[in-house]
């Protein structure tokens, strides 16, 4: 596939609004929403769908995944509360546009997709962009235990419980952000390290995410 790169008033107007729309939503770190009006959605679309790339909905990308509603990516990343310089494991790299606003925010992020034909877009489409995360394509929902302990993880797929390995994988005062499941509609979940075997958990709002899939998932 043949990617094109052109951010013109069009796109760059329907992003305002989309921040604009945002905003109304309830998302409220300035941060957050500056990070959307700056990373181009449509960048991770086919050119005939740009029409859809500002619009808050999941949109397929391949593979029977999805690009996450802008709401939803906001939300997560407000959830997060990153700070420049956090390590941030991203567990379902899938399009790659979460990936972007989490580097954006400052961090630097770990991110980890199963798809193989997804990672190998990120691969390419990120870099391109200006963004270089550190990519890993294999099952996540074990974490990647190899470059732990991070700051903050964050998972972009409906998981059935919270793998005990991903808070093995906290710092301590870490903080996994996970939606929790069934196959329908999950719960978003913070879970905040506060000791070697001391979490605080916060159940909040309901979302429909595509399945986590692998060892500690469906
Ligand atoms: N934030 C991403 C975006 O904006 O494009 C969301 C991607 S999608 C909602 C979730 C992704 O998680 C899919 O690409 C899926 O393949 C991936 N996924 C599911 N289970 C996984 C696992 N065990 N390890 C890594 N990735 C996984």
């Amino acid at each position: 596939m043949a990617y094109k790169f052109v951010d013109n008033y069009r796109e760059r107007g329907a992003r305002k609004q989309l921040v604009k729309h945002l905003e109304k939503r309830g998302i409220e770190d300035k941060r957050v929403l500056q990070a959307i009006g700056k990373v181009p959605r449509h960048f991770f679309f086919d050119e005939t769908f740009w029409n859809q790339a500002y619009r808050d909905i999941a949109f397929p990308i391949g593979d029977g995944q999805t690009i996450s509603q802008p709401y939803t990516v906001a939300y997560q990343s407000e959830l997060l509360h990153v700070k420049k310089g956090d390590k941030i494991l991203e567990i379902g790299t899938g399009s790659g546009y979460q990936t972007c606003i989490l580097m954006e925010l400052g961090a630097d992020v770990y991110t980890i997709e199963r798809q193989e034909n997804l990672y190998r877009r990120t691969i390419q489409v990120l870099p391109y962009m200006g963004y270089t995360p550190h990519f890993f394509l294999g099952d996540g929902s074990r974490g990647v235990p190899e470059h732990a302990p991070y700051d903050k993880i964050i998972v972009t797929a409906g998981a059935p419980f919270v793998p005990e390995v991903m808070l093995k994988q906290l710092k301590y005062g870490g903080l996994l952000v996970i939606p929790v499941g069934d196959e329908k509609s999950q719960k978003m979940v913070t879970i905040l390290r506060v000791g070697e075997n001391d979490f605080e958990r916060i159940e909040l709002d309901t979302f429909r995410f595509v399945p986590l899939v692998g060892d500690q998932a469906w």
